[in-house]
């Protein structure tokens, strides 16, 4: 059960079609990125490699990525959020995700390419230290 407005992400039209196009391009694998954002807007995105052992099973973002990423949100002292793709599965955490998110204290967009050919569509989730996992809007603008 998630609360329907807990609460919400913007996201600028043009940095998510962007989103779409870079999972999209990593498809079937997963593909990975963040996004900067303030007072839960976005103001930047940064796609990235994914870094995984195993890209068609799972993504993060290589220690490199990750530090040049912290650097510029630090600038505007922004907040990361994580975005992944599902090649196959429902944009839900996985038991793996949750794991990390709730480690990580990331807010996770994730997509899901489940109805390809059809464009992936995304659900963004807020995941507490208990591994409690709370649905949140993404607002395209
Ligand atoms: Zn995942």
């Amino acid at each position: 059960m998630v609360a329907e407005t807990s609460f919400v992400v913007h996201v600028p039209s043009t940095i998510y079609q962007e989103m779409v196009e870079h999972v999209s391009s990593g498809y079937p694998n997963e593909t990975c990125g963040a996004l900067g954002s303030v007072d839960g807007r976005t103001i930047k995105h940064y796609p990235t490699a994914n870094a995984a052992e195993r890209p068609d099973d799972f993504s993060i973002i290589g220690e490199t990525d990750l530090i040049r990423i912290y650097d510029d949100i630090d600038t505007y002292d922004g907040e990361l959020i994580y975005y992944h793709s599902h090649p196959i599965t429902e944009a839900y955490p996985s038991p793996r995700d949750i794991d990390y998110a709730r480690r990580s204290g990331y807010l996770y967009i994730i997509f899901s390419h489940r109805h390809h050919p059809e464009p992936p569509y995304a659900r963004v989730f807020k995941i507490d230290v208990q591994g409690q996992v709370t649905e949140g809007k993404i607002a395209i603008d």
